[in-house]
């Protein structure tokens, strides 16, 4: 099957007598043994349940993996896989991550002493000079969070090497524009909260891979620190995965309508988005996705303008996330990297002027009107 057909018929319930076409809510926490010694194959809902398992079986076909784990959300998800890691172990990633999981990574590097290193991932002598003998993972969001930089996939495997992981963020992209295992990830984390689930009514995350005993080592922690999705949750992150091709069609035509509105408006400097000719990563993430996504940074000609901007918009909502049907617009600087230290953040190019946006899938013009309206 096609992607568009798995988004629609991938999730099955085996257990299915009714001729039900969604798979069930199985809102029950513990589950009735047929004898001693006997299980149908669901002991308890911390470890396992019928409505989950068809999500991750989903997941896991989307993004061309043997497993997938759902996780309460995505930084649950990140913690497992930090959880994979030993005090001492040292990982590099991409300097503009989502400020939560710079914030996850500052946490354990406190009480675990796993020391994470931010760089430009896509810079590979950089890249290959800053391995150690205790790096066991490189860690790449791509397009980045909100710089929309891209990191070559390809070529972090090679530096990699066979002996350390390579972990990608997919969040931004999803498997139906990226899929990372096929360019030689290992695993791949999803914040399910945004395109996956797609509606802004449900937090979830995920990790997808195909080693079988790294697999077995996250159901663990799933188990014993109860961070998996709940079933009505993953009934939520089903339904929504059924449109997620049609969503991510739509709202990347949006963002290429509003790309090209911006980059005319007086009162806008700069634009990132990965889909623009001019942009640095355009021709690496045209070689490895089959688009650009719906994610554009832009930065206005002042800190007032910014702010107006957030204040003015109607249609468009001033709210943290992104990869809902409404288009959402975000002021870096105060919400996802509110935490990312000051000097960082300006070398990075996150300043009082910067914007993202996460285009929605309304009508465009409707979307320009606003836009245009709230720039003044
Ligand atoms: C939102 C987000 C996360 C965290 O996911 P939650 O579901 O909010 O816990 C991680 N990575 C990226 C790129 C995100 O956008």
């Amino acid at each position: 099957m096609r992607i568009e057909s798995i988004c629609v018929h991938g999730a099955k319930d085996p257990h299915n007598r009714t001729g039900a076409v969604c798979v069930p809510i199985y809102q029950s926490a513990t589950f009735a043994h047929p004898g001693v010694g006997a299980s149908t194959g669901f002991d308890y809902s911390r470890t396992q349940n019928p409505t989950r398992e068809p999500l991750e079986r989903l997941v896991a076909s989307l993004e061309g993996a043997r497993h997938a784990v759902a996780f309460s959300c995505g930084m649950a998800a990140l913690d497992a896989a930090a959880g994979l890691f030993e005090p001492g172990d040292h990982i590099l990633a991409t300097s503009d991550l989502y400020g939560g999981s710079v914030r996850l990574f500052s946490r354990l590097a406190l009480r675990s002493g796993l020391e994470v290193e931010y760089l430009d991932t896509n810079d590979r002598g950089l890249l290959q000079k800053r391995l150690r003998k205790n790096t066991r993972a490189i860690f790449i969001e791509t397009p980045s969070n909100p710089m929309m930089n891209i990191t070559d996939i390809r070529a972090a495997r090679e530096i990699a090497g066979p002996e350390r992981l390579l972990i990608v963020d997919n969040t931004f992209l999803t498997p139906v524009l990226q899929r990372p295992l096929e360019l030689g990830a290992d695993m791949v984390l999803h914040s399910g909260t945004k395109y996956l689930s797609g509606h802004n009514d449900t937090l979830s995350g995920f990790l997808a891979l195909n080693d079988a005993e790294t697999a077995e080592r996250l159901r663990v922690i799933v188990k014993t620190v109860g961070s998996g999705l709940s079933p009505f949750d993953s009934f939520l992150v089903i339904r929504g995965l059924k449109t997620l091709h049609l969503r991510m069609e739509r709202s990347e035509r949006n963002a290429r309508v509003l790309c090209a509105f911006l980059e005319k408006h007086r009162k806008v400097k700069k634009v990132y988005y990965p889909g623009l000719l001019g942009h640095p990563g355009h021709s690496i993430q045209k070689k490895q996705a089959a688009g650009f996504g719906a994610m554009i940074s832009f930065e206005v000609d002042s800190e007032e303008t910014a702010q107006a901007v957030l204040e003015k918009v109607e249609l468009i909502l001033f709210a943290e996330s992104l990869g809902g049907p409404e288009t959402l617009i975000t002021y870096p600087l105060l919400q996802t990297h509110s935490e990312v230290p000051e000097e960082t953040r300006l070398a990075l190019g996150i300043n009082g002027r910067l914007l993202r946006l996460s285009a929605g899938i309304e009508d465009p013009e409707d979307l320009v009107a606003d836009l245009e309206r709230a720039l003044g």
